[in-house]
């Protein structure tokens, strides 16, 4: 919907500031999200802008700093590969696990816009490379 595009542009920054995200009233349930997959350290729901016919966002419910790729430290190694693993299992569950992406946009010149670290999972049509 409109108000959803309008949410998602309100949160685009071009820095990171380490503020509250968008990201955190989805985990909280307070802005509705199409989810995929739920665990207790993770959340996989679908990106309400979507690049594919699978399109799905996979965050870890603690962010712990993480607000960028760029920023992680050794202690975030396990969530690192929890999400990893996560994105395998939204994949399967999407029925795309024969062939898909994970992207992670770290920083404003990989054009990040939401600054709690989130792995993109895309899917259901050939992809190109390099990608933009
Ligand atoms: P970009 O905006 O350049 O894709 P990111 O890698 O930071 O940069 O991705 C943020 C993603 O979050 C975007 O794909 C955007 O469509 C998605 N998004 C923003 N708000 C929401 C929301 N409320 N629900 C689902 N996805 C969202």
């Amino acid at each position: 919907t409109n108000d959803e595009e309008a949410a998602a542009r309100v949160t685009a920054v071009d820095a990171d500031t380490g503020a509250p995200t968008i990201f955190d009233k989805i985990i909280a349930k307070e802005i509705p999200s199409s989810i995929v997959y739920e665990d207790d350290k993770v959340l996989a729901f679908r990106d309400i802008s979507s690049q594919a016919p699978v399109h799905v966002l996979i965050i870890p419910k603690f962010r712990d700093g993480l607000t960028q790729l760029g920023k992680a430290e050794q202690r975030h190694g396990e969530v690192l590969g929890h999400l990893l693993y996560a994105a395998k299992l939204v994949a399967e569950k999407e029925g795309i696990v024969d062939g898909f992406r994970v992207v992670i946009n770290s920083g404003p010149s990989a054009c990040q816009s939401v600054y709690h670290l989130h792995l993109h999972v895309l899917g259901g049509r050939q992809m190109k490379w390099p990608p933009g």
